[in-house]
């Protein structure tokens, strides 16, 4: 194990800023992370998987460790169940194409997602109707200050749409290093009523969707929609989509008819974050080297050389002119690193 000093994070954020960190160190099993944890040099890290939602705002303070445990595995079974074993530092998509090889159905939406299997938990992890949360068995992670590790059911985790404990009671109390899914082997449950996937599929030709025609047409239609950060500095969807009440949302309704909304329960409505921005006139419009994505608002774009200070200034203008004309907070999705 290596402890680098000033190193360069260019190529470990999805922004691509280029922000260093005072020390550095990869993790590749779990008594390495034990190890590190256990160094007063490494008390207050940042602990990073593939950085697709974290905004570095400037040279960090604090050190960075480096999420790279490797492995996937079934590591119980039955004839309708898998449940499969992936070490944190394994890429969320490998993991899914994993799965597809091997037909276990569950996350076959959630293909494309940037990011290692570690920080899926932490947002719970959604897309095309599907969340982490539908198939998380279990997740292991260790104590940041104890050192010990701790096996955490769906019930402990208080999965909420982009939230989780470790967004809020637990946060930066644990690391995770190994998820646990619960996947199908049999009578795989497509969901295919979210975001086109019928239609892709129709477009494709397929009659009889598989796991795999899934996966593809869910990567078909990201590509169509979204930046890839290798050629685009970007974090993904930069805000949560607001939940307002209901109330709110019939005012708001009156005078926008074209208003999208999703009814959340008999109190409260979701609105798309993205569609109040295009509303504000945001979209496709730059501001020096940032500025929110011409084919989705909501994705904040770095076009070139901008620095953290930049992109979240313009967040901040963006969350300023919804404020002003909804009277509504756009919250960031993406975690803000000093
Ligand atoms: C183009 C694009 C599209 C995206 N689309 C989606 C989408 O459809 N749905 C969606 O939900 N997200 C989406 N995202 C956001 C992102 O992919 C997810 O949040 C992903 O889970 C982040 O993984 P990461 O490894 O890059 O996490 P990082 O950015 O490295 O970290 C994110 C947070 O988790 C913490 N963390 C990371 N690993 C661990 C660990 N092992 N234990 C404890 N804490 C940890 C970090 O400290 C940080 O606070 C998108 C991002 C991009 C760039």
């Amino acid at each position: 194990m290596e402890i680098k000093e000033q190193v360069s994070l260019t190529q470990f954020n999805s922004f691509g800023l280029s922000v260093n960190a005072p020390l550095f160190v990869e993790v590749t099993t779990s008594l390495a992370l034990q190890e590190v944890l256990k160094d007063p040099r490494f008390e207050n890290a940042l602990i990073l998987g593939g950085g697709s939602n974290v905004l570095l705002l400037q040279d960090l303070s604090r050190p960075v460790i480096k999420i790279s445990i490797p492995g996937i595995r079934i590591s119980e079974e039955n004839e309708q169940t898998a449940i499969v074993s992936a070490g944190a530092g394994v890429v969320w998509h490998d993991l899914v194409m994993w799965c597809i090889v091997n037909n276990l159905g569950g996350i076959e939406n959630l293909s494309l997602i940037p990011g290692l299997v570690g920080a899926a938990p932490i947002q719970n992890i959604g897309a095309y109707g599907v969340e982490l949360s539908d198939v998380f068995y279990n997740a292991i992670g260790i104590g940041r200050k104890t050192g010990d590790s701790k096996i955490f059911e769906a019930e402990d985790c208080n999965f909420g749409y982009r939230d989780s404990i470790f967004k809020n009671e637990l946060k930066d109390e644990y690391v995770i290093t190994t998820l646990r899914l619960s996947l199908t082997k049999v009578n795989h449950q497509l969901h295919l009523d979210y975001g086109g996937i019928t239609q892709t599929l129709d477009a494709m030709g397929v009659i009889t969707p598989t796991l795999d025609d899934v996966a593809r047409a869910v990567i078909r239609i990201r590509r169509a929609k979204l930046p890839d950060p290798s050629t685009l500095g970007n974090a993904g969807s930069f805000f949560t989509n607001p939940v307002v009440l209901k109330t709110k949302a019939a005012q708001m309704a009156s005078l926008y008819p074209d208003m999208p909304s999703y009814s959340i329960d008999d109190q409260f409505t979701k609105i798309p974050a993205g569609w109040l921005i295009e509303q504000t006139g945001f979209k496709g419009k730059t501001f020096g080297n940032v500025g929110m994505h011409n084919k989705q608002a909501l994705v904040l774009v770095n076009y070139g050389n901008a620095t953290g200070a930049e992109l979240w200034e313009h967040a901040q203008r963006v969350m300023d002119a919804v404020m002003s004309k909804f009277d509504i907070e756009l919250a960031p999705e993406v975690n803000l690193i000093n």
